[in-house]
């Protein structure tokens, strides 16, 4: 079509010109450079549509031999809709009697392309993947059934396993519930240990969704930690640590290393006694000073006889190593695991304390899951030191929180 356009335009144009020159006599020497430029305009286009031919006929070549294929994923469609294959693939694996985790997640997944995700018997397909799986082994399987669960909208019984692999199946839910900072719940920390963490410090688990589980991380108005800055209000608490030395117990968590103080070593506010429970790390601080976490933070956690808990935090810094973080780290365990008690080692939590007290203090929360509030926070402004090396050697490289709304509250400052 646009080739004829372009020969009428040249016709017309040969016809003007040679009118104009016919008028025109002295006009005439102007003609021939027109009709020149007309003709390879005209040229031109010729050779553009010629190309443009070439490419179509390619197209349409290409279009035909992909004919068959598109029947034939046609087909396979048509086969995953009309069970074809769901039937073909469930008389295949009834002959076996013992069917691979990965061949039950194969049919399962077959199941649900048939039947879409909301089909009862895709879920419970999935679901009996996951009870079957040898759970040491079969990793990718889990997650593979647990991501297809998740996908099809469906509460997954043991999605955190997917993050960290399990010493052993873990389905307590109400584990989870009890394995936070909260003091008081460690001594039987030993088998609770070995279940997989339900929460994480980045990803899907990562603070963000918290909240999904556990509802406090997400709604709670005094939320811990705080970045922590003026103006503040005047502090007006008395602290006086005692605490004592005791046989040293240790443990990776799988948050932080986390030492189990035994009984005797107490923190008094305004002469009122909280009792030591335990102490453990962050890195790098979870508080932040006018923006900026330190290198990392010590959380001394205490509770009174009434139930209410104090943590005091001990910020630290870069610099000389420190021989009480020396004895921990020669008995904390690399790996998540259970609490070890290396006989005859004896420590005093009062070595990692720095010799002034003075100290910004906050209305907060637990800092990990369920982060339930009502927590006194005592966070000193003298730090202590690590050594780069004891800093680097902290089996977490970053197990801090971000910092939490303020909302109405004020910090104080002695
Ligand atoms: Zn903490």
């Amino acid at each position: 079509m646009k080739r004829i356009i372009l020969e009428v335009l040249l016709v017309l144009g040969l016809a003007g010109a040679g009118y104009f020159g016919w008028t025109q006599r002295a006009g005439y020497e102007a003609l021939q450079p027109q009709v020149t430029e007309l003709t390879e305009k005209v040229d031109e286009s010729t050779k553009a549509l010629e190309t443009a031919e070439e490419e179509l006929a390619k197209v349409q070549e290409a279009l035909k031999a992909a004919q068959p294929a598109t029947a034939e994923l046609s087909a396979v469609k048509a086969g995953f809709e009309n069970g074809d294959v769901l039937k073909d693939l469930e008389g295949l694996y009834a002959k076996q009697k013992n069917l691979s985790a990965e061949r039950q997640l194969g049919l399962a997944l077959v199941r649900m392309l048939t039947k879409g995700s909301e089909d009862p018997a895709t879920v419970e397909a999935l679901q009996k993947t996951l009870d079957q799986v040898d759970w040491k082994n079969k990793q990718k399987v889990i997650c593979a059934a647990q991501n297809a669960l998740a996908a099809a909208g469906k509460e997954v019984k043991v999605l955190a396993e997917c993050f960290v692999p399990p010493a052993k199946p873990a389905d307590d839910k109400k584990a989870k519930d009890e394995k936070a900072e909260e003091p008081g719940k460690d001594e039987k920390a030993g088998d609770k240990h070995a279940h997989a963490p339900h929460w994480d410090y980045e990803g899907a688990m990562g603070p963000d969704n918290w909240g999904k589980e556990f509802p406090t991380c997400a709604k709670g108005q005094s939320q811990a930690p705080l970045n922590i800055k003026g103006p503040f209000a005047k502090a007006l608490y008395k602290l006086a640590p005692d605490y004592k030395p005791g046989p040293l117990t240790i443990v990776n968590n799988g948050h932080t290393i986390q030492v189990t103080v035994p009984p005797g070593s107490k923190l008094r506010v305004d002469s009122k006694p909280y009792d030591l429970v335990q102490f453990h790390f962050h890195r790098p601080s979870e508080e932040q000073l006018d923006g900026k976490p330190m290198d990392m933070v010590i959380h001394f956690v205490h509770k009174n006889d009434a139930g209410e808990l104090v943590v005091l935090g001990v910020l630290i810094k870069a610099g000389n190593e420190n021989p009480g973080i020396k004895t921990l780290w020669t008995h904390a365990p690399a790996k998540e695991g259970p609490p070890v008690s290396p006989s005859g080692v004896v420590f005093n939590p009062a070595n990692l304390l720095p010799r002034e007290l003075d100290y910004f203090s906050y209305e907060g929360s637990l800092t990990t899951p369920p982060c339930t509030e009502k927590v006194r926070f005592f966070i000193l402004k003298s730090t202590v030191n690590m050594s780069p090396a004891q800093i680097s050697d902290f089996p977490f490289k970053m197990n801090a929180r971000p910092v939490q709304p303020l909302n109405k509250r004020v910090i104080e400052s002695n």
